[in-house]
């Protein structure tokens, strides 16, 4: 690890002015927020990150749930893992949610983890964490590993050319899900971004995983109230049944009136080089009976631009199954 100063944030405004005078390094920015750790710490051990000052926002008042007069949640970003996903209001109206994060880590990690944090959680491609080897996110221009290399756990929607890393994230897939906001703070005053539009493709620039600016402070994220009588749910495939990646999930929204699927989201994780809102998916789903043959229409749909590598061609048709089966669910009568 590094040398580097750590001071310690009293207030929003001295976050983003501190984090506002970083300039990228080799390396990447020289300033990070230390919010649970989980990552950040991680990767600075490796000498992945290497930031020449770390400003501890741990303490701002980011750390509540509420909901709001929309009949919404508002999300601090400061609201451990462990915390948001027992939370009553997110059991019972977002259970997508819940069941995500539950899936995602360890108990020990989740306590620690944050929201906000876990917006911007890296990938865990192998390449990218050994400073070893050619890695574009790590070092542009640098080469990729992964591809031609050990590629099995890699993204098969939305790679390039220059990386094909996953994001590793099951609460963004669940937060895709649900069509939430993300709000920033930053030098030039308060940002409202949408989910979608928050993370970008890695094309050739895959060291820039989100919009975030220098200087820019996650606050927190809100989501709409979910559709009346809709249901929610995560299913989430991996080599082990805890403390592991997810090598293909699904987050499902859906609600079905008189016989058709009238509200239809469905975002899918461990395949995407973000995670993946299945637009396409929902199109074939909107307003179609749901039904075995619609859920496997939609599950090509969604596979239509898979890139499989050398290594990974099984997680077609696993998210295949995985999109028809978390469908099934979500409009089984029981
Ligand atoms: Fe680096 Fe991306 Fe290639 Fe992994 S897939 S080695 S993160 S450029």
């Amino acid at each position: 690890m590094e040398l580097f100063q750590l001071s310690r944030a009293s207030n929003v405004h001295e976050a983003i002015a501190a984090a506002a005078t970083s300039s990228d390094t080799e390396h990447g920015a020289q300033v990070r927020f230390l919010a649970g750790g989980t990552t950040l710490l991680d990767l600075m051990k490796l000498n992945v990150e290497c930031p020449g000052r770390v400003i501890d926002i741990s303490r701002l008042p980011f750390d509540q749930i509420e909901a709001t007069p929309d009949g919404g949640v508002k999300i601090g970003a400061m609201v451990r893992n462990a915390d948001l996903a027992t939370h009553a209001l997110i059991r019972e109206r977002y259970a997508v949610l819940s069941q995500a994060l539950l899936a995602g880590a360890s108990a020990q990690l989740r306590n620690m983890a944050t929201t906000g944090g876990n917006l911007l959680q890296r990938t865990r491609c192998v390449y990218f964490r050994d400073t070893t080897m050619p890695c574009n996110k790590r070092t542009p221009g640098s080469g990729c590993a992964a591809i031609g290399g050990f590629n099995r756990t890699m993204a098969i929607l939305g790679v390039s050319d220059a990386c094909i890393a996953s994001n590793p994230s099951d609460m963004n897939v669940a937060l895709t899900a649900l069509d939430a906001t993300i709000h920033v703070e930053g030098t030039k005053g308060s940002r409202r971004i949408a989910i979608d539009s928050f993370f970008v493709l890695p094309g050739t620039t895959p060291q820039r995983e989100t919009v975030l600016e220098a200087g820019d402070l996650i606050t927190h994220v809100t989501l709409p109230p979910p559709p009346d009588a809709s249901r929610s749910l995560y299913l989430k495939l991996r080599d082990r049944a805890s403390y592991e990646f997810a090598l293909v999930s699904a987050a499902v929204v859906l609600k079905v009136s008189d016989g058709r699927i009238e509200h239809a989201r469905l975002a899918l994780g461990g395949v995407g080089t973000k995670p993946w809102h299945a637009t396409e998916a929902e199109a074939v789903l909107a307003g179609a009976t749901p039904d075995a043959a619609t859920f496997e229409r939609a599950a090509d749909a969604a596979l239509a631009g898979a890139r499989p590598q050398s290594q990974n061609g099984f997680k077609v048709e696993l998210a295949r199954r995985c999109i028809v089966h978390a469908l099934a669910q979500a409009t089984r009568n029981d």
